[in-house]
């Protein structure tokens, strides 16, 4: 056997990908499974977008541009977080990066050392943790469950904080609880850290586009704490909003000495992210913004129609978030009912296996006894999942 390196042992890989490859592979074996694993639209990435790539090929658009993006881009990007988020940054200020996954994971290795504590809201998103292991640092994780809407107080965000902390991860709305922080609860929250200096804030604003509330704007921690923006970063992209999770285009906003740090790692791991891609995203922010609209439109439909269907089955008991593409079911009632099946991660097996319906159990999310769906499927596939796990309830 061959030796692998501590770094990669201690960590798993992601649990997401593992259920989508599993149903991907119980349907190659012919069996009917219904994925609602997916962490991505289910929609194809518009017609303007794809064909500002197209262009970008023929012109030969093809070879390195700058590491931390195209001059081109990073206009779109300040141009964005000017329109849309009230933030005054400067081409230093931004970076450019191969998804959002890389914008974490730069952050996490120009910041973090080893013993260093990283403060994480659980449940989260599954990279954050193991994303910390590889930086050599320790993920200090703060326990929401549903009776508090799966957000974190302020009182247990003081608890665990310390002279280590050297980040905290806020994501509002949030994979895999769909629940989003009020300006309120970010005031708040804004408050503790005021206490803790030294503690860099990372706020991951993927899924700003996707909430259904459109009355009130989106804000995260800078707009309710302007005096945080020396020491946060600003984490979107354009993977979800657009239905671009392919093209790997994420970008930070921040502190030029953090940004300059994390454009250090990257200039040393993948280089810039793909041309083609840059282009494609530049068309995204900079082009006609209706097909965030059709796209919220069928997620709040279906999820709507899961939230209750959920709620209707005996055993499952599901809030009704205020964004994203998942719904996040406490599903304990139904596990205790089901032979052979005594945890999440039996009941997942148990519904690929017995009722052809694959999704995340809570536990891949730090949350045990609880289970993540993706909405991003059509209502037909979601109507039938409903009827199937209704009738092994
Ligand atoms: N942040 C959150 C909360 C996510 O859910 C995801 C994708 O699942 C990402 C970041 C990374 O997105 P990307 O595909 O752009 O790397």
């Amino acid at each position: 056997t061959i030796k692998l390196s501590a770094r990669v042992q201690s960590v798993k890989p992601s649990a997401t990908l593992a259920i989508t490859a599993r149903a991907k592979e119980l349907r190659a074996a012919g069996k009917d499974v219904i994925g609602l694993g997916a962490g991505e639209p289910d929609f194809d990435t518009p017609e303007h977008i794809k064909q500002a790539a197209i262009a970008a090929i023929r012109d030969g658009f093809t070879k390195y541009t700058a590491v931390d993006g195209t001059p081109e881009l990073k206009g779109a990007i300040i141009a964005k977080f000017q329109r849309e988020n009230g933030f005054d940054y400067r081409p230093e200020e931004i970076l450019v990066s191969c998804g959002g996954k890389q914008s974490f994971f730069n952050l996490a290795q120009a910041v973090l050392d080893p013993g260093d504590e990283v403060v994480i809201p659980a449940p989260y998103w599954v990279s954050y943790p193991d994303m910390v292991l590889l930086a050599g640092a320790v993920p200090v994780l703060v326990d929401a469950g549903a009776e508090q809407r799966f957000k974190i107080t302020p009182a247990q965000l003081r608890g665990a904080l310390t002279e280590r902390t050297r980040l905290v991860v806020i994501n509002s709305p949030s994979n895999p609880t769909g629940m989003a922080y009020s300006r309120d609860e970010l005031t708040a929250l804004g408050e503790v850290l005021r206490d803790f200096p030294q503690a860099l804030i990372a706020t991951d604003d993927m899924y700003e586009h996707i909430r259904w509330d459109t009355q009130t704007p989106f804000v995260n921690i800078l707009n309710a704490c302007p005096d945080l923006a020396p020491r946060t970063l600003v984490l979107n992209g354009v993977s979800k909003a657009y239905s671009m999770t392919g093209w790997r285009i994420g970008y930070a906003g921040g502190p030029e000495q953090v940004i300059k740090a994390m454009k250090k790692i990257q200039s040393q791991s993948t280089s810039n992210p793909t041309s083609i891609s840059q282009v494609a995203a530049q068309a995204a922010l900079e082009g006609p913004q209706d097909c965030i609209g059709e796209m919220l439109g069928a997620f709040r439909e279906r999820h709507d129609f899961v939230v209750e269907a959920l709620n209707r089955i005996d055993g499952i008991e599901c809030l009704p978030t205020d964004g994203t593409f998942y719904v996040f079911p406490k599903v304990t009632g139904l596990i205790q009912r089901l032979d052979g099946v005594s945890n999440d991660l039996e009941l997942a097996e148990y519904l690929i296996e017995q009722a052809g319906v694959a999704l995340v159990p809570g536990s891949a999310f730090g949350l045990d006894g609880y289970a993540r769906i993706s909405i991003a499927t059509s209502r037909q596939n979601l109507e039938q999942a409903m009827q199937r796990i209704a009738g092994i309830a």
